[in-house]
């Protein structure tokens, strides 16, 4: 190990700032377009980068807003769903996806998850189903896709609806059965996302948007995130403010053509630690599901023994980590209104105890990938 390494400690888990250096004139040149254009709010780079973002998902309609928490809120409002409606989804994900659910009165029903993609189990989901289901939310969690195909074929058994909580692999492909591929984000009746800046396609601010190519539910989504109205103060529908600012869409106009070489960045890096640590019995790298391309928002460990003294192990030697996510949703103080207790998702739990991130992002180097390697290989020595 150099006594000097080539690079500064500590390592953070994402570094927005040299990713800014490197695009630099891109993205100053679409921030002073808005600057000169003086339209903050709306207007042409607002449609632009929408439209750019159609293009590259080939979906019909994309509709921006003012986060990814957002999206999903209003994914939901543009349903017909009744209070006490039953939405199914996984307790092993960010708070912001049963949230919405709790805070338009449907009620979060979980279902445990699999050991090695982490996200939903089809067999569990069905299970699950009563008289009141009305909608999945499968998350593409850390980067890879939950297992639509078998989703989709429930849900259409079921006239369930299907909105995806694509906040963390936005840019990967799903593989049918048949060999067709599509965007995530673009398989369900409606797909979300966050322009969140730690996220794969990251604003300066926060962002998010929403995909569908069914045109009665784009009209809806683009009413509600605008007051309800279709014509200005006549208000149709409930609706909330959920806006897409200019600066965030030049920023992100200038970022989107780069997301795919931010992915292939985000593989090779997962690569690099999948090879340095394939040696260590202690921990297991990250599953890649056969049925998804994987962009590794987050690039997650398993630790079966001492994860939280490997954590202080590595922020001693100046290496930042993450756990993605320390309790499960079924367990949080406000979520226990909804009846759920320990053991009710023992996959979820375990995940909850087990689980570390390692640092991730568009700008690691091997040389810091060697440091992060050798430090948890000394950890377990
Ligand atoms: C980030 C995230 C969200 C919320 O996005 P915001 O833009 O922060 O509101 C929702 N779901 C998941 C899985 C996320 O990772």
């Amino acid at each position: 190990m150099p006594d000097s390494p080539s690079f500064s400690l500590p390592l953070p888990m994402v570094d927005l700032q040299t990713q800014y250096q490197r695009l630099r004139s891109e993205i100053d040149a679409g921030i002073a377009e808005v600057l000169n254009s003086s339209q903050y709010i709306g207007g042409p780079l607002v449609n632009a980068f929408a439209e750019d973002l159609a293009g590259y998902l080939d979906v019909e309609h994309v509709i921006p807003c003012g986060n990814g928490t957002d999206a999903l809120q209003i994914a939901l409002m543009a349903l017909d769903l009744k209070p006490g409606d039953e939405v199914i989804t996984t307790p092993f994900t960010f708070v912001a996806t049963a949230e919405v659910i709790a805070l338009l009165g449907l009620k979060p029903v979980f279902v445990d998850v699999d050991p090695h993609t982490f996200c939903l189990l089809p067999e569990q989901l069905e299970a699950a189903l009563t008289d009141k289901s009305r909608c999945i939310i499968p998350v593409h969690l850390f980067g890879q896709a939950a297992p639509m195909e078998p989703l989709l074929d429930i849900a259409a058994r079921h006239e369930l609806y299907v909105v995806e909580d694509n906040a963390q692999a936005l840019g990967a492909d799903y593989r049918f059965a048949d060999g067709q591929t599509a965007k995530l984000g673009t398989l369900g009746h409606v797909g979300c996302t966050s322009f969140f800046p730690s996220k794969n396609l990251g604003a300066y601010g926060d962002g998010g948007a929403l995909f569908t190519a069914d045109e009665g539910l784009a009209e809806r989504l683009r009413m509600i995130v605008n007051h309800g109205m279709k014509r200005r103060y006549y208000h149709d529908l409930i609706g909330v403010n959920s806006r897409l600012d200019a600066l965030q869409a030049a920023v992100l106009k200038a970022k989107l053509p780069h997301l795919d070489a931010f992915g292939e960045s985000r593989q090779k890096a997962a690569a690099r630690y999948d090879e340095g640590l394939a040696e260590v019995a202690a921990v297991q790298t990250p599953v890649r599901a056969s049925y998804s391309t994987h962009v590794f928002h987050q690039y997650t460990l398993r630790v079966k023994q001492g994860r939280d003294a490997l954590q202080k192990h590595l922020a001693k030697a100046g290496i930042s980590s993450a756990i993605y996510y320390p309790v499960p949703l079924h367990l949080q103080e406000a979520y226990r209104v909804y009846g759920y207790t320990e053991g009710d998702f023992p996959m979820a739990e375990q995940l909850s105890r087990e689980v570390l991130s390692l640092p991730m992002h568009t700008e690691m180097t091997p040389e810091m990938q060697a440091y992060i390697i050798d430090h948890i290989k000394s950890f377990f020595a």
